[in-house]
C-alpha cells in the first residue's frame, strides 16, 4: 500500500524530550519505520520547521518524510499551529492529487482536519489517532489548557468523519464511545517498544550505591513530577535522576525549587533531554522506573522500562490500566504518600523488583513489539479498505 501518515507538530526526526516533542514523535517514526519495513511505501507529512529543511527527506527503504510549508519555517508550539491548518491540508490535497495514497492515518487532531480536507475529493479513507482528547486535557488541565477553545468540537467533528479510528488504549475507547463515536468505527492499537534498544542486557549507566528511581519524560506540570520530589522526601537514602526537558524550563524550575524547600539538594538531579540511545542504560541502572502523570493517553516510557527489565511504578490513568496493571504498581495520582508506600515496598523487596522485571519485560515482549503494533495497524487500513469499518480489536491492548 501507499500510505501517508500525518504529523503536523510531531517530526519523526526531530529530538524528543521538549515540551511539544515526546511520544507522539516516536509512535510516528516507529510506525513508519515497521510499516515500510513489511514492503508497504510510506510517506510522513510533517510541517517544515526551519528554512534549510530540504522538503523530501529519505528515512530508509520505502520512508520518506516531506517537510510541509505552512505557516513560519520556525518552531512554534503546537497550540498555536491551527492557524495554518488550511494550507497544510492545501498542500496536501495538491500533492495527493498528483499521487494518491491508498490510505491516510492522522496523527492527533489538527492532523485529522488537514488530512480530511485534504482527501474529502479524491475518495482516500482517513484513519485517525488522537493520541491525547482535548476534553481529558481540559478535565485535568482546566483553565491551563492552551488548546485552541475548539478542539474538542473540532475533534467530535474528526471523529464521526474518519473512516476509522485507531485507540491506543482502552480508557481512550471508553472516552470516544461518550463523545459518541460508534464502536464499530473504533479499533484498539497500542503505541509500540523498540524491543532491539529496550532490552535487560546492555549498558549500564554509572550509580552509587543509593536506591535510584527514574523519570523519562517531557517536562510539563501533568506528568505529576512534583509528586515524585515529594513521595522522596519518605525514601530515607534513595536518588531521583528526573530525564528530559531544559534546566531552563518553567516546571524544572518549579522542580528544583520544591527540591531544595525539601531538604533534597544532592538527591534530585535533573538531566535535561537525553538521545533515545541513552535512555535504555539509563533505565538498567534504575531500581524504579516511575511515571505518575495526572492523565496518560497511553505512556510509552513504562513500556519502554518494562521492556529492560525494570520495575515500573505507574499512576493508574489512561494506558497504564492496559500496560502496566498486572505487572507493575498502579498509584492513584496526585498521592505524594502512595508513591512513597510503594516504592518502599519495590525498593526494599528485591524479589518483589525481581517478579515485576520478569512480568514486565514477558508483557513488553508479547504485546508491544512494533513489528506486531504495525501488523495490527495494517489490518485496519485493510479493513477500512475493504469497508468493514475497524472492527473493535481490544485483546491484548
Ligand atoms: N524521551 C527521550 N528522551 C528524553 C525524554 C523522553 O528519548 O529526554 C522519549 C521516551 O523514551 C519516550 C518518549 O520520549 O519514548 C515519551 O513518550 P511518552 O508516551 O511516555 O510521553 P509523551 O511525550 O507522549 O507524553
Amino acid at each position: 500500500m501507499r500510505i501517508a501518515l500525518v504529523s503536523e507538530h510531531a517530526n519523526p526526526l526531530a529530538a524528543v524530550g521538549g515540551v511539544d516533542a515526546g511520544g507522539q514523535n516516536v509512535h510516528v517514526a516507529a510506525l513508519a519505520a515497521a510499516l515500510a519495513e513489511r514492503g508497504h511505501e510510506v510517506t510522513v507529512h510533517t510541517r517544515r520547521t526551519a528554512p534549510d529543511q530540504p522538503e523530501h527527506v529519505s528515512a530508509g527503504p520505502g520512508l520518506t518524510v516531506e517537510h510541509v510549508p505552512a505557516g513560519p519555517a520556525e518552531d512554534l508550539p503546537k497550540d498555536e499551529l491551527l492557524p495554518y491548518m488550511p494550507a497544510f491540508g492545501a498542500h496536501l490535497a495538491r500533492r495527493w492529487a498528483e499521487r494518491p495514497p491508498d490510505v491516510v492515518h492522522a496523527h492527533f487532531w489538527m492532523s485529522g482536519l488537514a488530512a480530511l480536507a485534504a482527501a474529502r475529493d479524491l475518495g482516500v479513507p482517513v484513519v485517525q489517532t488522537f493520541h491525547a482528547l482535548g476534553v481529558v486535557k481540559r478535565r485535568w488541565q482546566g483553565p491551563a489548557d492552551t488548546s485552541p477553545p475548539g478542539r474538542v468540537a473540532a475533534e467530535t467533528d474528526i471523529a464521526r468523519r474518519a473512516h476509522a479510528i485507531v485507540a491506543t488504549c482502552r480508557d481512550e475507547v471508553s472516552e470516544l464511545l461518550r463523545m459518541g463515536v460508534g464502536h464499530e468505527r473504533i479499533a484498539v492499537v497500542p503505541c509500540g517498544v523498540d524491543l532491539e534498544l529496550f532490552r535487560p542486557d546492555g549498558p549500564v549507566a554509572p550509580r552509587g550505591p543509593a536506591p535510584r528511581v527514574l523519570c523519562v519524560g517531557r517536562m510539563v506540570p501533568r506528568k505529576g513530577l512534583d509528586t515524585v520530589v515529594r513521595a522522596l522526601c519518605r525514601l530515607p537514602d534513595a536518588e531521583l535522576l528526573i530525564v528530559g526537558g531544559t534546566p531552563r524550563d518553567d516546571e524544572a524550575v518549579r522542580l528544583a525549587g520544591l527540591a531544595t524547600a525539601c531538604g533534597l539538594t544532592g538527591r534530585v538531579h535533573l538531566l535535561g533531554s537525553v538521545g533515545r540511545a541513552e535512555v535504555p542504560a539509563l533505565m538498567r541502572s534504575a531500581d524504579a522506573l516511575v511515571t505518575v502523570p495526572w492523565y496518560e493517553p497511553f505512556g510509552m516510557v513504562p513500556v519502554e522500562a518494562m521492556a529492560c527489565g525494570v520495575p515500573v511504578v505507574a499512576s493508574s490513568v489512561g494506558g497504564h490500566l492496559d500496560t502496566v496493571a498486572g505487572c507493575g504498581v498502579l498509584v492513584p495520582p496526585r498521592d505524594p504518600r502512595a508513591l512513597s508506600r510503594a516504592l518502599l515496598d519495590v525498593l526494599g523487596r528485591p524479589e518483589l523488583r525481581a517478579s515485576l522485571a520478569e512480568a514486565g519485560r514477558r508483557r513488553a515482549v508479547t504485546r508491544y513489539g512494533w513489528p506486531r503494533v504495525a501488523a495490527r495497524t495494517e489490518s485496519v487500513y485493510l479493513d477500512v479498505l475493504a469497508g468493514r469499518g475497524a472492527r473493535v480489536a481490544v485483546a491484548g491492548g
